[in-house]
């Protein structure tokens, strides 16, 4: 049987990862692929199961809301990635197993309170704005310190690490100094606060996941250059 497109698409995917992973002497093992299905129908879950991917993720529940009809959503690890309102926590609680997108105190209390009501536990990272980008969310460097200290205890989340979406930039390798930026970040917290499980890094996406890589990446983000069918007379 002709691999599916997703496997088609894992396979390249995957020499980049390893050679990335290579560079930077990293073992490919420590590097999760969160599949971002906000594009693709819910026909994508169980090919992304066949091929291996056991993590997907989306950004917005009213996109991610038929996803959890198809009876291989329960197989999968759940990623929310999008700008969460607080409303919203409660379709997220139930179903999602992380939040990479805590953006703020009161999103992460909500989210707590949520977390213990349904009996969960949440694993969080906060979203971190590194190049301090107007149009985006997330805590700065140094209000991400502050948002630790009050976040740190609160019940039914694991506070696991940070993330941020890079700036778009022409070539993948301006992005590098953003990743190496919220690395450091992620050292510092996790030094001074002595935050042992505090060790995820949610960077890079379809065209910047080689380089968020080499800076350390534990889990990269990839939506189109996956889940996409590759289309008639653009090369595969
Ligand atoms: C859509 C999305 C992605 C995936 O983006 P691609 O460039 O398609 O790989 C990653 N992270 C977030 C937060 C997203 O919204």
């Amino acid at each position: 049987m002709e691999d599916s497109y997703i496997k088609q698409n894992l396979n390249g995917i995957l020499k980049t990862v390893w050679q990335s992973a290579s560079n930077a002497g990293r073992s490919a093992h420590d590097i999760r692929i969160v599949a971002i299905t906000k594009t693709a129908p819910s026909e994508v879950l169980p090919l992304l199961l066949d091929a291996g991917i056991s993590d997907a993720g989306e950004n917005r529940w009213q996109v991610a809301r038929d996803k959890f009809e198809h009876p291989d959503a329960s197989r999968l690890t759940w990623h929310f990635v999008g700008s969460l309102q607080t409303n919203k926590v409660k379709y997220i609680v139930p179903r999602f197993d992380w939040v990479h997108s805590v953006d703020s105190i009161e999103l992460a209390d909500a989210l707590s309170h949520g977390a213990v009501k349904f009996e969960r536990n949440l694993q969080i990272l906060l979203q971190v704005n590194v190049a301090e980008e107007p149009q985006k969310h997330g805590f700065n460097a140094e209000s991400c310190a502050e948002a630790v200290r009050r976040i740190q205890a609160l019940p039914g989340l694991s506070l696991r690490g940070l993330m941020t979406m890079a700036p778009i930039v022409d070539r993948a390798e301006d992005a590098r100094p953003v990743f190496r930026q919220l690395r450091s970040l992620l050292e510092g917290i996790r030094d001074d606060f002595s935050l042992e499980a505090f060790d995820q890094l949610s960077m890079g996406m379809s065209d910047d996941f080689a380089i968020a890589i080499e800076e350390g990446a534990t889990m990269i983000r990839l939506g189109r250059s996956l889940v996409n069918p590759p289309t008639s007379g653009e090369e595969a």
